[in-house]
């Protein structure tokens, strides 16, 4: 989506606080677009997930918000120091100020002001997403120590400065234990210049157990999300993936919802292995649109559409005359019934005779000793195109004719051989279809061979 750098860019670059409205009307607009106006078919949830797994990934442009305000926090936290940030603050302000805030409690003595980068939205945005990730808001590991030992230890606000100013404000750089002001020689240095009765205090401070602890401690998550990413694209998308992670609402999952028309049960490993028929990659993007539109996403059957459009009818579109749930537009129909049982008979010819299973022939689902059979691949084709022809006879009250399946797998057939020949592939091509090709030469009635010249490939 080209407007989500757009998006980004001006989240990044007005350091303002984005009223929710605005963002609730990005969202609308690209609504309107998806659907042209007309009623979304699609619960967003679904659209916002992957393409694999049925979606259109997008963007979720609240998350990229809060996204990028957690990244303005960590760089204003990295940079603190760094002149960039002074300049557009008052240069009366003291920027180690500004320290405290994420250092300490935080926020609740601070004059804000209104041009800061870092301001009040930002700090309380930046504390809110820390406790719904149950974070510690406080970025510097040795934070509380730091304001503590100030006041109690009472140490001269003149030594305090002598140390920032040659060795830097954390107790990281000013070293604990006997590694205390002994790191640099400038450190050294200071050790003579300053008060001795503070050199005491704070000697004895850093090198109790406690502190040294605190200091040493290992990185917060905070710290792991972004010490390894330089980029500030990357940076985004990935607090933007951790975000996402705690806002996982349950959504709709097409396979439960299956098992529950179905009124069965599938197993971890059923369900590992419907996934992975569903996404299973054809050769030609077509067929894999089918699948994803047939299987993945939850069709619009008439009791759906009865429940959103309040009416009372939820009777079968072909005319049947029964309730027009999920399973029975697929499978129950007694219009649909004879295009799989023809299937059937198909499966028999190949040598394969699994149950009469709407899982299989609808979820790719197949029993135990059906898994590694040679013609699976062949089954799954005939299936898809068994659904599509289906589903282009929607509302047609008839069953779908043994041709027009045929010409469905015949034209699956034509687009995989094509795509085989131009990949090399074609002894795997041949493999696949070679039994089904004479099967539907057998079958096909002569009209249909004469109109489309159906005629041997391989
Ligand atoms: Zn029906």
């Amino acid at each position: 989506m080209a407007i989500l750098p757009k998006v980004l860019y001006k989240f990044n670059a007005i350091p303002i606080k984005i009223p929710t409205t605005f963002l609730v009307e990005i969202d609308k607009t690209i609504r309107k677009f998806i659907w042209n106006n007309k009623r979304p078919r699609i619960a967003k949830t679904m659209l916002s997930r992957k393409c694999e797994s049925g979606g259109i990934a997008i963007p979720d442009f609240k998350l990229y918000y809060r996204a990028i305000v957690t990244k303005t926090a960590w760089y204003w936290y990295q940079n603190r120091r760094v002149d960039q940030w002074y300049r557009i603050e008052d240069t009366v302000t003291n920027p180690q100020n500004y320290n405290y805030l994420i250092f300490d409690k935080g926020a609740k003595s601070m004059q804000w002001r209104k041009d800061s980068i870092f301001n009040k939205w930002c700090w309380e945005n930046w504390k809110s997403i820390c406790i719904k990730m149950k974070l510690n808001p406080f970025l510097s590991p040795c934070t509380k120590v730091n304001s503590k030992w100030i006041k109690e230890l009472d140490i001269k606000s003149e030594t305090w400065r002598l140390i920032e100013e040659k060795v830097g404000y954390d107790l990281h750089t000013v070293g604990s234990g006997s590694k205390f002001l002994n790191r640099t020689p400038i450190a050294q240095e200071l050790t003579t210049r300053i008060n001795n009765w503070d050199l005491l205090k704070l000697k004895s401070f850093l090198s109790t157990k406690e502190t040294i602890r605190e200091i040493n401690r290992e990185p917060t998550s905070w710290e792991q999300i972004f010490t390894p990413h330089t980029s500030d694209r990357a940076l985004i998308s990935r607090v933007y993936k951790e975000l996402k992670k705690l806002d996982n609402k349950i959504t709709n999952n097409p396979i439960n919802k299956w098992a529950k028309d179905l009124n069965r049960h599938f197993s971890e490993e059923d369900i590992q292995s419907i996934n992975k028929y569903m996404k299973k990659c054809s050769t030609s993007l077509a067929v894999r649109e089918m699948q994803i539109k047939t299987t993945l996403r939850y069709h619009l059957t008439p009791v759906r559409l009865a429940a959103i459009k309040k009416s009372n009818n939820n009777k079968c579109w072909r005319g049947c005359g029964e309730k027009g749930t999920l399973v029975h537009c697929w499978w129950d129909c007694k219009l649909v019934r004879p295009i799989w049982k023809a299937v059937w008979r198909f499966l028999g010819k190949l040598g394969m005779e699994p149950p009469f299973d709407p899982a299989i022939a609808l979820l790719g689902l197949f029993p135990e000793d059906l898994k590694r059979a040679c013609y699976r691949d062949t089954a799954t084709s005939m299936f898809i195109a068994a659904q599509f022809t289906i589903a282009r006879l929607w509302n047609q009250p008839r069953c779908p004719s043994i041709d027009e399946w045929i010409k469905k797998m015949w034209h699956l057939y034509t687009m995989e051989y094509y795509a085989a020949l131009k990949n090399d592939k074609i002894m795997e091509f041949a493999g696949k279809w070679m039994a089904l090709e004479q099967i539907m030469l057998s079958e096909a009635s002569q009209s249909l061979k004469n109109k489309y010249q159906m005629s041997s490939l391989i």
